[in-house]
């Protein structure tokens, strides 16, 4: 490759490292890793692209998965600033979307009061790639007009606290991050507060990648279902979105609406 790095020496990237498959991270995300001097990366970034590091470039892994933090918040938002500080071009591999539960305004905050440029590289991101892998949609015309994305993170001593009747709305997809440990609370919760029992669940562990595993079960069912995961990321997909087949036959495409011409 020729021409300027696409990273300035002391500036910092937070980089989406999408789902874990390799082939699933964008282009722009393969450069700046590339480009990079130092990157810090996460317990959810796997093997697979920590290959694409080039030797010779550091890699400092400051992963926090749930119960094993190996490196606090505010020690990991140091650890970048000095590095940019220090003048290095700097890559911060979080996995999935950076936006999406991962905290990356606290490490921006950061890095501005040291006044650090940083910028923001988007990944794919779980509820995408779990979608995908189970050939489903996550909105569909008729049953899901709305996507909600929650975490059923807390922590420690914390009760999980959302808002239960906004939630069980029959007309969304929920996506559930974190949710694995939780899955019977979240469905006792839901279905209190309305959710049928029998509205489809998708549970996905390690979307996209050679392990991954999906369990199709229902919101009763949940709690039990979710026992058979492992211990890698899960995503939890609720809602009757979630439960309709791929119209892949005649039958099913005879019932949906009519196509207008050119629309979709
Ligand atoms: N920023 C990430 C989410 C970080 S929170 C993203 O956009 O995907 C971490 C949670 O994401 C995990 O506990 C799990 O719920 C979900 N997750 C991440 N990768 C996953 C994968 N490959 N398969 C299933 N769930 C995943």
């Amino acid at each position: 490759m020729t021409g300027a790095s696409p990273i300035a020496p002391g500036e910092v990237w937070l980089v989406g490292a999408g789902p874990g498959d390799p082939d699933l991270l964008t282009r722009k995300a393969e450069k700046l890793i590339r480009a990079a001097d130092i990157v810090f990366y996460d317990a959810l970034v796997g093997p697979g692209i920590l290959d694409l590091i080039p030797h010779g470039t550091e890699q400092v892994s400051v992963g926090k998965r749930a119960g094993r933090h190996s490196k606090d918040q505010d020690t990991i938002n140091d650890l970048i600033v000095r590095a940019a500080l220090a003048g290095r071009r700097v890559v911060r591999l979080k996995g999935g979307d950076p936006s999406i539960f991962g905290r990356s305004m606290e490490e921006m905050a950061a890095l501005a009061r040291h006044g650090v440029a940083a910028r923001i590289c988007p990944g794919i991101t779980a509820a995408s790639a779990a979608a995908a892998s189970a050939s489903i949609s996550l909105t569909l015309r008729g049953l899901a007009r709305k996507l909600l994305f929650v975490t059923a993170h807390v922590r420690e001593g914390e009760i999980l606290d959302l808002d239960w009747d906004a939630l069980a709305d029959p007309g969304a997809t929920l996506a559930v991050y974190m949710g694995k440990s939780s899955a019977g609370m979240i469905a006792r919760r839901l279905m209190a507060s309305g959710l049928a029992a029998a509205t489809p669940v998708l549970a996905i562990e390690n979307a996209s990648l050679p392990d991954e595993r999906i369990v199709r079960t229902r919101l009763d069912l949940l709690e039990i279902a979710a026992r058979a995961l492992g211990s890698g990321p899960a995503l939890l997909l609720i809602g009757d979105a979630v439960g309709a087949a791929s119209p892949i036959s005649g039958a099913s495409a005879a019932v949906r609406a009519p196509a207008r011409s050119g629309g979709r």
